[in-house]
């Protein structure tokens, strides 16, 4: 059995990908998510079928005792974490320009993107890290090609936010590479998903495509293949790294 996986944000888009194929991999599969149980719901079903277990947890990442709470229920559910997808993030309203942000709405946004899987990392590392007398385990953060393109005049707070992704994954991978936990980050660039819907230009995906030299969209299940590679002990030597999943861009 290849354990137990918590994915943040694993009702819709990426993060239900990564469920899917973790449940053909042989994950039982925790789906956080924060407003829509429906699809969360949809995404166990599918896991269960695939004959995993899998639970559902309403819990904002952007507020410390939710996220204590998925991992306490992920405990007792399903049992002890073996991979922690850090999936979750907000991006705010779209075709925004620094000038406009608030610092309210800033702080929201990065309580989201970048504590909320910091806390998510501590409550996986209290569990799996050999220090703590657990038997290891993995991290996979997923960051965005925007940490290195920096979003001008559309969500800037949120590529920024992507930015202290890598450099925490970098960070976090050596301060525990000795206690059997690995850290590493996918960076996908543009991926079908409704995230995309928040950004004010409803035909964004098809606009952008001649910008990627594949000359299209990539879909969840090509990140969820990424993400699932460096859970996986093929991975084994991996660790800090930030795999782009972007077409070429
Ligand atoms: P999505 O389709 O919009 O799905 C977002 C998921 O995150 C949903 O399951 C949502 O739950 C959950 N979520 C949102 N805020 C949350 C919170 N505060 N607490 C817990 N769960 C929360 O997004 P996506 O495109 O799959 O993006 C997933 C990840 O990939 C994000 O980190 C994003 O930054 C990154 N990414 C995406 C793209 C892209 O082009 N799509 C590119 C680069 C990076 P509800 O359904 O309950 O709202």
């Amino acid at each position: 059995m290849a354990g137990v996986m918590i994915i943040t944000g694993g009702s819709r888009g990426i993060g239900a990908a990564t469920a899917r194929l973790a449940a053909k991999t042989g994950y039982d599969v925790c789906i956080n998510f924060v407003r829509d149980a429906a699809a969360a719901e949809r995404i166990a079903a599918e896991v269960r079928e695939a004959g995993r277990r899998a639970h559902c947890v309403q819990a904002d990442v952007g507020i410390e005792s939710d996220i204590e709470r998925l991992f306490e229920v992920t405990d007792r559910e399903l049992g002890r974490v073996s991979v922690l997808v850090n999936n979750a993030a907000a991006v705010g309203p779209g075709r925004r320009r620094v000038e406009t942000m608030g610092a309210e709405a800033v702080n929201a946004l990065l309580a989201t993107n970048v504590t909320g899987p910091i806390v998510c990392a501590r409550e996986a590392i209290r569990r799996m890290s050999t220090k703590h007398g657990g038997p290891g385990g993995a991290i996979v953060n997923v960051s965005s090609a925007s940490s290195r393109i920096g979003a001008p005049n559309l969500w800037i707070d949120y590529a920024a936010s992507k930015g202290a992704i890598d450099t925490f994954t970098i960070g976090l991978a050596q301060e525990v590479a000795q206690e059997g936990i690995r850290v590493n980050a996918v960076r996908p660039g543009l991926i079908d998903t409704d995230i995309h819907l928040a950004s004010g230009i409803p035909d964004r995906l098809a606009r952008s495509e001649k910008l990627i030299p594949m000359r299209r969209p990539g879909t969840a299940q090509e990140v969820a293949e990424a993400i699932l590679w460096l859970a996986s002990p093929a991975a084994s030597y991996v660790s800090g790294a930030i795999l782009d999943v972007a077409g070429g861009r």
